[in-house]
């Protein structure tokens, strides 16, 4: 085998989807590095999320190939790929409301299958260990107790962030994660993301140019399905096909 495949921790190559004969991501190849926070920018429609949906196996490729840890994702359901280590958050966040921030981290332990099996099982050490550690991470260890539907909107993708992180994955996909949130939640998320890259790769979808220099280690930016630049974000913010794509729109 090559001697990239045991370099990068995910491998896109000719990655191609099309919608009813629209191609929505276009031969696309990028490659990830071993606790790299990767960030994926470009205009609206560039095919950005979707992606994501071709990375955690919501959409089928039409063409292509996506190496995990060297594993073809392309071929595997969506919850295979979940198993191998992949977590996504999409846009909006997708927490229990009426349950605690404890217990909304608590069902995302990999050992509760359901929001009753999880509730039934005992509350062991372990587990108490583990939602705290992630609770301090996402800045809520003193809203453990806090219902979910209360907290502040930025918390709240806070929360889902850490239902993710509470399954160790050892990739994480993010889509817009600080839309929405205020000047110093974005300072925190950009805290937060680069404190969690031990062990991880990150791939984040992001409009917000302040929060991107704030992580990205390299940028890829993305153009009608295609990769228009990539590299540093110095690099790709002085990159003329980028200031024309970007003063185009
Ligand atoms: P971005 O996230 O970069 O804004 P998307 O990946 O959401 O862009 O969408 C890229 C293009 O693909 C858009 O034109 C969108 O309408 C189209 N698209 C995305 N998903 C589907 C789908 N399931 N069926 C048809 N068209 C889709
Ligand atoms: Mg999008």
């Amino acid at each position: 085998m090559s001697i990239k495949a045991n370099d990068f921790v995910l491998e896109v190559e000719g990655l191609t989807v099309s919608f009813d004969g629209f191609t929505a991501v276009n031969d696309l190849s990028f490659y990830v590095n071993e606790g790299e926070i990767r960030v994926i920018i470009g205009p609206n429609g560039a095919g950005k999320t979707t992606v994501l949906d071709l990375i955690c196996g919501r959409t089928q490729a039409t063409k292509g190939s996506i190496k995990f840890r060297g594993k073809e994702l392309t071929r595997m359901k969506e919850h295979e790929i979940v198993h191998t280590g992949v977590g996504r958050k999409f846009q909006n966040p997708s927490i229990y409301e009426d349950l605690t921030v404890f217990e909304n981290l608590e069902i995302s332990y990999p050992r509760g299958r359901s929001v009753f099996g999880a509730l039934a099982f005992k509350r062991d050490k372990e587990v108490i260990r583990e939602v705290e550690a992630t609770a301090e991470t996402i800045f809520l260890k003193n809203d453990l107790d806090k219902q979910a539907g209360l907290l502040s909107h930025g918390q709240k993708q806070w929360l889902e962030i850490g239902m993710l992180l509470i399954q160790k994955p050892d990739l994480l996909m993010l889509d817009e994660p600080v839309a929405g949130m205020s000047v110093a939640e974005r300072k925190k998320t950009a805290d937060l993301l680069n404190r969690i890259t031990e062990g991880r790769s990150v791939l984040v979808v992001e409009h917000d140019m302040q929060f991107v220099e704030d992580i990205a280690h390299r940028v890829t930016v993305m153009h009608q399905g295609k990769v228009l630049s990539e590299g540093s974000m110095t690099r790709v913010k002085n990159d003329p096909k980028v200031i024309e794509v970007y003063l185009g729109h």
